[in-house]
């Protein structure tokens, strides 16, 4: 499966913000953007101000980034979001959101994105007592996630589950962590994303 592979920290310096791509270490003081967040590269000091386009398609790279998907695949969900009913832009945040491998992340599964699409790559998770290991996998309200009876002393998720306290699960989940299993208990809506976004630039760009 294809998948991004620069530093990822340089993708938070270059976005300009933090994009919790690292898991416990973003939590962290070893945080590269915390101790270093000028841009990448040589003249990385120098931000200067961006064309309209550029900013577009900043905010594009950043949504991209945090959600782990390359170009095809989130072109592929904004035009699925612009065929549903309602605004585009934050049609678009909610699909991200419902993807089963941001699931397991926000479930407290694993400590990023990427860890989380890895552990459902190798099948780890069942939806509804069904193996999906597919990260693209769109839950639906009601929906039960849950981790495979012998996946249950993974050291990786096991700490994982330790950790999350500090993110918290947002209010749309429910965690049964003696069960290991987590509930979607109704869909996110756009104010549920607490990081600072402005999708309509994306629609912008997209639009063009
Ligand atoms: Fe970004 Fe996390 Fe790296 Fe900090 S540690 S720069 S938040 S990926």
């Amino acid at each position: 499966m294809a998948r991004y592979t620069e530093a990822v920290c340089r993708v938070c310096r270059r976005e300009n913000t933090k994009l919790f791509l690292k898991g416990d270490r973003c939590y962290a003081n070893k945080c590269a953007f915390e101790r270093r967040a000028q841009a990448p590269g040589q003249h990385g000091g120098r931000r200067g101000k961006l064309s309209d386009y550029g900013a577009q398609l900043r905010e594009k790279q950043k949504v991209k980034r945090t959600y782990g998907l390359l170009e095809k695949q989130f072109r592929s969900l904004f035009e699925k979001a612009e065929r549903q009913k309602g605004i585009t832009g934050a049609n678009l945040l909610i699909l991200l959101e419902k993807r089963l491998d941001n699931i397991v992340y926000r479930l407290g599964f694993a400590t990023s994105r990427n860890q989380a699409r890895q552990l459902v790559n190798h099948g780890h998770f069942l939806v509804n007592g069904r193996k999906v290991d597919i990260p693209s996998f769109l839950v639906k309200t009601g929906d039960l996630v849950s981790l495979r009876e012998k996946s249950r002393q993974n050291a990786y998720i096991q700490q994982s589950m330790e950790t999350v306290a500090r993110r918290g699960v947002p209010r749309w989940l429910e965690m049964d962590k003696a069960a290991f299993q987590g509930r979607v208990k109704e869909a996110p809506v756009r104010d549920d994303l607490t990081m600072p976004i402005s999708e309509q630039l994306i629609v912008e760009l997209y639009s063009k």
